[in-house]
Order: C-alpha cells, then structure tokens, then sequence
C-alpha cells in the first residue's frame, strides 16, 4: 500500500512505495479478541495502533489463535485453572480470498487469512492479517494449527512458527503487497528469511544459495529480540527440524550456522539474516549483545501507544491543558506545568473506576484514601511475585504507619508453569492470612488488556520487583507513568532508564539475594514512599506530574515507531542509496 492523498497526516512523505510487513506471534488488536498473551502481544498491537496513527505504510501478520488465550479462574486458595476462550475472527474481520500453502511434515497445508483494519487516528489504516489452517481440505491436525497460542508441545510450536513465518510471506505475496522490509517481531517468525530465500531462488526447494542471494534477504530484513536469557529462545532438535522442516531445509540450516549446541535456534537465524537487529531497551540490547558478540545489537527501548492506555480522567486534563499530544506525544513534556489540583483530581477519578470494579470482582471494599499499590503481570517466577511478604510483619508495620496499605495483584501464570501456578496461591494464601483492617490485599483473577488499564491507571504506585536482568524492558510502568503514576521497581529493564529517583518514581536497590533486594522494597516504601504520599497532596501532585512529563513524553510508542522507521525500516543511508543507483528501495 503507498502514500496516497487519502492520507491527511503521515509521519513522513516515505521516499519509497512498498510496506513493511511486520510479524508477530501474538498481537493485542482489539480487547475483545483473545489474540495475546502479555507483554509482547500488548507491545504489537501498540505498535501497530501508532503505526497507523503515524501514517507508516505497514501490513502485519499474526496467527488467529482461534481458541484464544485462557479465561483464567482462581478458586478460593488461588488454585489456577484454565478455559478456553474462542472466539470468531468473521465477527471482527474480512476473510480474505487468497490461499496459499505451507509444507509442514510431509503434509500440505493450506492457510488462508482474516483481514483486520486498524484504521490510526487520521484514517491510515494498517491491515492486520490473522493467518488461519482451519480450512476444509486440511486434516483434523492441521485445521488446530492455529488455535491455540503458546499451547502444546515444541513440535506444534514448530508448525505454527511455519505457518506464521512462511506462510506470512506467502500471504504477503499473495494478496500483492510489495514488502520493502520485514521486521520480525521475536523469533518465533524467524522462519520467514527461509521463505525469502527460497522465493528468491524460484520458489523451488532450499537449492544453493549463493553468498549474493543471502545478501539480498538480509537487505530486507530487520528483528527485534525480546528475551534477554538463553532459555527463552525459541530453539529445536535437528530431530524435529529434519521431521517437520525437511531434511533438505535442515542441512542447509545447519551450513549456515544456524544451530547452537544441536538446536536450531531461531534468534540466530534471524540474527544472519537481518540487516539491522536491536533489543528493547538499552541494557537488554547490552545483555543481548554479551549473548550473540558476532553481530551488533542495537537498542530502541519499548513504548506503549498513549491514547489506549491514559484514562478517561486524564485524557480530559491533557485535552484541556496541552494541545496536540495524541498526535505528538513529545508534547507531554509540559504536563509539567499541569494544574495540581486537577491531576489529583484526576486521578482519584481513575482510581475510583478501579476501585469499583474491584469490588465488583472480589466484593472486596476499599479505601479511596489509602495508599494503593498495583502489581499486576504475567506470573513467570523470575518476576518474584511474592517478594512484598517476604516479611510480613514488616508490611503490617508498614500498613500501619501510612494508616492504611491496600495492594491490587493480577496475572495469569501459563497453563504448563506450574511453580508460577504456586506462585499464585502464595499471595492468594498471604493476602487471606493478613489482611486486617489497615491491610488489605486482593488478586484480581482474569488479567488482560481492560483491567490492565485500570490498574496502571488507578493504583498510587506500580511495583515490579522483577530479577535482574529477565526483564526485557516491561511496558507496565510505561503505562502507569502516562497516567501520573510512579513505579517502585527493580532497576532492570525499561526502568533503569525511566527511573529518576523521587521523581518519576524511586529504585528498589540491587542487591545479591531476594531477602536484600526485599528489605530494600520495604526501606523504600518506608522512607520514601509513604512519608511522600502522607505530606501535603500537592507534593504527591508534583510527583505525578514530573513523571508524566519526563516518562510518559518518552516511553511511548509514537516515538518508539518514529525509531524503528528511521533507524531500522528506511535509515536514511538506504534511501540514499537508493536514489542514487536509482533503484527499487532495498
Ligand atoms: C501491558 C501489559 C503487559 C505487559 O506488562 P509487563 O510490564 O511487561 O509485565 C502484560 N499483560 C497485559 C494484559 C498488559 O496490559
């Protein structure tokens, strides 16, 4: 899709026609479709809701995931268990008439896709296609291929990273879009250079490459790694890879370097094959560099797309006091100059909402006075859930001197992570054991995309009390500082940036055992945080206020895109180029 005069704003007159097609396993694209999981899912569709606001020519891939991800019910020990969560892609999207085909195990399996319209905020739209193998004539098998997302064992994970990454170029080509760059979004769509490759050759099987037609792939393509740790890769036996890819794919995988320590490792295979890679946030690209030294790792660190994630309340302060910061978000700066009054105002409206439906959820009734804490995500056990009751009596002490603690949890733990699942019934457990009238301590059960909002909107304060380095850059805070709210958090990924002490929030100090790193959350809360929210209201509007202009003007993804088009997509060096040997862009 090119520029055309149907597009009143663009982010820039693109100097080229052709897309960027983005993938994705997962994207948050609408609350009502059960299309994410976490963290990576909300970050897509972010990015894709500013991409369209932008005006950047951009199609983007991700599968249907047709039974969704889990409904989440907790019973009264906080025990997990897990319903599916179909839905129906006719009911938010167009089918589209293309089929092509992906060859997974010996079997050819047809794929066809949902067309979602992101339409941005000045009519540019983004198409979304949800690809999808439930079409007659595949077998039962393979009609499930994209139910479930993250579900079964790696063999199915292998199949769907085959439909996403080949078949989304495929589908790509098929619907005639001409793709400039593809940004693989994680790993799990790294199989799309195989795609390139062979395409490039003449569509045949894998052939012999030459060193000039890998070049031309990887003038194409560009990846972002997420995970800053070794066992998060997405990785598989040559068993597998011979048995699902083909023995031919798998030797000429292998001849390229692609497998580490007997795996295919599929953060390699895009590392060769992109021009241009980056990590999340600036240690994390650090982290990622000291994991892959033989290629550089850039850094553009994560945002979240301001109108989806700012409250109700706020959204009416910003539109009455600073023109223009949808379009622009830079412009959040001068919430500086915010009325105290009105953002305390504000925001005790949010906190109100959320208040609401807490007591909705959990009959629980809570004080719109008391100092209120959020901790809300994913429950991976590296994001130390249940560091806050380390001591417990040290928090009851805590409760009592600030006259009063309540503390929001939520969070799915993944089907099969069963220490996470433990995780769980801990708080659920701790949270029955102490409560008490100056203490109270509920977990919301079901976290996704609108209680998410809630939370980083209504809380006073956002924990997250994550272990170094795990966390890649985390999105959460990003959202509460766009509502005024400060973090109390480890200093490891997006917050060692966004951390400027007392004033968009305070650092939970490293230390080298949990029960430091512990004491040292109770330290802060202690002398930091509670005597700040006790002193004169004004000083806690202050707070609120530098952190939404110094964070929320910077962690946002209206600059993220900006970075991403001109460092990784189109940098200015390749449109030169272009020009000059007068050639298509790429
Ligand atoms: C923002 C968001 C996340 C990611 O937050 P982290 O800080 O990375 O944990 C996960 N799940 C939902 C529902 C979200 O809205």
């Amino acid at each position: 899709m090119q520029p055309t005069s149907s597009m009143p704003f663009s982010y820039e007159s693109f100097p080229t026609a052709g897309v960027v097609a983005y993938f994705s396993m997962e994207a948050a694209i609408d609350p009502a479709m059960p299309t994410y999981s976490g963290g990576l899912g909300v970050l897509a569709g972010d990015t894709l809701r500013s991409a369209a606001d932008l005006g950047v020519p951009l199609v983007a891939f991700t599968l249907t995931h047709r039974k969704g991800y889990f409904q989440q019910h907790l019973d009264r020990r906080g025990v997990q268990s897990e319903d599916v969560q179909p839905w129906n892609p006719a009911d938010f999207c167009t089918e589209e008439a293309a089929r092509i085909t992906v060859s997974v195990e010996d079997r050819t399996v047809t794929v066809r896709a949902w067309r979602y319209d992101l339409v941005g905020r000045y009519g540019h739209v983004v198409p979304i296609y949800l690809l999808d193998t439930d079409v007659d004539g595949n077998s039962g098998w393979d009609r499930g291929l994209t139910d479930h997302l993250y579900g079964g064992d790696t063999n199915y994970r292998l199949q769907q990273e085959i439909v996403l990454g080949m078949g989304g170029v495929r589908m790509a080509n098929a619907l005639g879009h001409r793709v400039n760059v593809y940004h693989m979004n994680e790993g799990h769509a790294a199989l799309l250079t195989l795609a390139l490759v062979e395409s490039h050759l003449g569509g045949g099987p894998l052939g012999v490459p030459t060193e000039a037609d890998l070049a031309l792939v990887r003038q194409k393509c560009v990846f972002t790694t997420h995970t800053p740790v070794p066992a998060g890769h997405d990785r598989f036996s040559t068993e597998q890879t011979i048995r699902i890819l083909g023995g031919d794919r798998t030797a000429r995988l292998e001849k390229l370097g692609c497998y580490r320590d007997g795996m295919l490792n599929l953060t390699l295979l895009a590392l060769k094959f992109s021009r241009y890679a980056n990590g999340v946030a600036m240690q994390h690209a650090k982290v990622s560099q000291a994991m892959f030294p033989e290629f550089p790792i850039a850094s553009i660190t994560n945002g979240v797309h301001a109108p989806t994630w700012v409250s109700e309340p706020i959204q009416q302060l910003l539109d009455a006091n600073i023109e223009g910061w949808r379009r622009d978000n830079l412009y959040l700066r001068n919430a500086i100059d915010l009325p105290e009054k009105e953002i305390l105002a504000a925001h005790a409206r949010a906190k109100e909402v959320l208040l609401a439906e807490v007591g909705t959820r959990s009959g629980l009734v809570l004080d719109p006075k008391a100092l209120t804490l959020g901790f809300a995500r994913r429950v991976a056990t590296y994001k130390r859930a249940t560091l806050l009751f380390t001591d417990p009596e040290r928090l009851v002490e805590i409760a009592n001197a600030a006259g009063g603690l309540q503390i929001i949890y939520a969070g799915k733990a993944h089907p099969q992570d069963e220490p996470g699942k433990a995780l769980i019934q801990k708080v659920v457990e701790d949270a029955q054991k102490y409560n008490s009238s100056l203490l109270k301590i509920v977990y919301l059960e079901n976290y996704a995309w609108e209680l998410g909002a809630l939370l980083t909107a209504g809380v006073d304060v956002w924990v997250n009390t994550p272990k170094r380095p795990y966390e890649a850059s985390g999105t959460s805070g990003m959202k509460a500082a766009l509502n005024g709210v400060p973090s109390l958090s480890i200093l490891d990924g997006w917050w060692i940036e966004g951390c400027i002490e007392g004033v968009t929030g305070w650092a939970i100090e490293d230390g080298d055992t949990d029960d430091q790193e512990a004491t040292s959350l109770y330290k802060k809360l202690e002398q930091a945080v509670v005597p700040h929210y006790l002193k004169a209201p004004e000083e806690w509007a202050r707070l609120m206020r530098t952190t939404l202009a110094f964070n929320g003007s910077y962690f946002n993804t209206n600059r993220m895109v900006k970075q991403y088009t001109r460092n990784a997509y189109y940098p200015v060096k390749l449109i030169e180029r272009a020009k000059v040997e007068e050639v298509e862009f790429a």
